[in-house]
């Protein structure tokens, strides 16, 4: 059964009773799961008022008390890792091995920082004189408003509940609401856990109406969001206006680098698997394809092969490696990159047209032959499509790599240490992978320079968003 949708508020499940609703859609079938209830402007004061109120409390729990609900909610979310599963692929459309992955991976997330939760230390700095003491402590920030996405709605939402929760921050939370089951099996998770009421809050609505009301409440203090570079730098002018804390996880176009000596077979295969999954709709999806000159005919074809051999389809079904895009406005976007790509001069050797069937099906597309400035080498495509392009100087392709105004992930292949270490220096990206994918882990940093973001929602980074330092000296 489909998720029961609600709202959250000061630790009671509301339903629509009245309230407008939005249709939730399978992206698969584009059949009607249930109805979103969007949270009223009296709503959204409830959800801000019982935030407020639960921190003052909160705030003053032992690291252990917070530690053991995080625990608790990683327990339970294992439980019930297969039903939140199915309900992400209904809804956002991975197939099930990968929702299901999803929500696995994110009982680590908890697990992790109930952990470092218990390790938030200040310090004591030595004094000038011997009868003066000097300590640095660190406090939560407040209440926080918090922005998830549609891609990974389940790991998102978590990241941004276990960070806040865990340094003592409560918190009011906007999900995505075209795939909003996992967010509230989430928000089940913590109440089941026994997370006090008003801690957490859950409200849905028109994305721009809401943020724009939280945002400016004077009772949030701290903002966190994970989505698109424009709409990010919106909220976070918003919350600069009033000086608001922010963590801004956005976009990126990851750069790959895969360089002569280079073990080209198991570069293509790795990069071809991790390009289709979740369909591309990945902030740290490899998206523009350098490969030096002499092995760019190998690892074209070998990245090819692997992609024609990619099941594409409902991804409840066990064959299912690709599924739909979570919108029918990303099918719009593939094909537009599509139209762009072919009036530079672009050749389509793989996919390249929308699947005629019913829901939003985009097949794995390779194109070769763009120049530089082709949409598809400057703009995400955030989708199944891989530019592919040679390169003859590694420092052309380095140059190449940073010339855009983003900087979250990149990848390099070689062989070579000396080749690593000064491509890993020398690329502009908040995250370097080499030889493999070893991002997203929940004891790793995870965030982008230039306009990728600001802040860090992994590794022990995560909780310097959430915290404030308070210097206390005496005499
Ligand atoms: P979009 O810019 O319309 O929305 C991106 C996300 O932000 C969605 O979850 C949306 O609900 C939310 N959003 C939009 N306007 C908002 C507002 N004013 N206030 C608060 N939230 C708002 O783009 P889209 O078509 O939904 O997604 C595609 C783009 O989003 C991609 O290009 C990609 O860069 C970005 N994206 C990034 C991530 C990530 O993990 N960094 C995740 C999802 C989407």
């Amino acid at each position: 059964m489909y998720e029961k949708l609600a709202l959250y508020i000061d630790g009671v499940f509301v339903e629509a009773e009245g309230r407008k609703t939005e249709p939730v859609l399978n992206p698969a079938s584009g059949e009607v799961l249930g109805q979103l209830p969007h949270a009223t402007r009296e709503d959204l004061d409830r959800a801000l008022a019982a935030a407020q109120k639960a921190f003052q409390t909160w705030k003053k729990t032992s690291p252990l008390e917070r530690s053991a609900i995080l625990r608790k909610v990683a327990e339970l979310a294992r439980e019930r890792a297969e039903a939140i599963g199915r309900n992400i692929t209904l809804d956002q459309g991975k197939p099930l091995a990968e929702s299901v992955g999803e929500v696995m991976v994110c009982a680590e997330h908890a697990e992790w920082h109930a952990e470092e939760a218990r390790r938030i230390y200040g310090r004591v700095i030595p004094p000038r004189r011997a009868d003066v003491r000097q300590f640095v402590l660190r406090e939560p920030v407040g209440v926080c408003a918090a922005f998830t996405p549609w891609n990974f709605p389940f790991n998102q939402a978590i990241r941004k509940m276990v960070a806040a929760l865990g340094a003592g921050c409560t918190l009011v939370l906007k999900g995505p609401e075209t795939a909003p089951s996992a967010v509230i099996a989430l928000a089940r998770l913590f109440h089941d856990a026994g997370l006090p009421k008003g801690c957490l809050n859950l409200v849905w609505g028109v994305p721009a109406e809401i943020s724009e009301y939280l945002i400016k409440s004077p009772i949030v203090r701290k903002v966190s969001f994970t989505g698109s570079i424009p709409v990010g730098k919106q909220l976070a002018a918003m919350a600069g206006a009033q000086m608001k804390r922010g963590t801004w996880e956005l976009g990126g176009h990851s750069p790959v680098l895969v360089f002569d000596d280079a073990n080209v077979d198991q570069a293509a295969i790795t990069l071809a698997k991790l390009k289709i999954r979740n369909a591309g709709q990945v902030c740290v999806s490899p998206s523009r394809f350098y490969v030096q000159s002499k092995v760019y005919d190998r690892f074209a074809a070998k990245f090819i092969e692997t992609l024609k051999s990619i099941n594409v389809g409902n991804g409840l079904e066990k064959t299912t490696v690709m599924g739909p895009l979570a919108h029918a406005r990303r099918v719009d976007v593939m094909q537009a990159f599509v139209e762009d790509a072919v009036t530079h001069g672009g050749e389509i050797v793989m996919g390249g047209a929308r699947l005629k069937t019913a829901g939003n099906f985009f097949p794995p597309t390779v194109i070769t032959g763009l120049p530089d400035h082709a949409r598809l080498m400057t703009d995400e495509p955030f989708g199944p499509i891989a530019p592919l392009t040679p390169f003859a100087d590694p420092e052309d392709a380095i140059r190449r790599a940073n010339s855009l105004p983003y900087g979250l992930s990149s990848y390099v292949f070689t062989e070579s240490l000396k080749t690593a270490t000064h491509v890993s220096n020398a690329l502009e990206a908040g995250m370097v992978n080499i030889n493999h994918f070893g991002s997203a882990l929940s004891e790793t940093p995870f965030g982008g320079v230039k306009e990728s973001g600001i802040g860090s929602e992994g590794g022990t980074e995560t909780f310097d968003g959430y915290l404030v330092t308070k210097f206390v000296t005496h005499v």
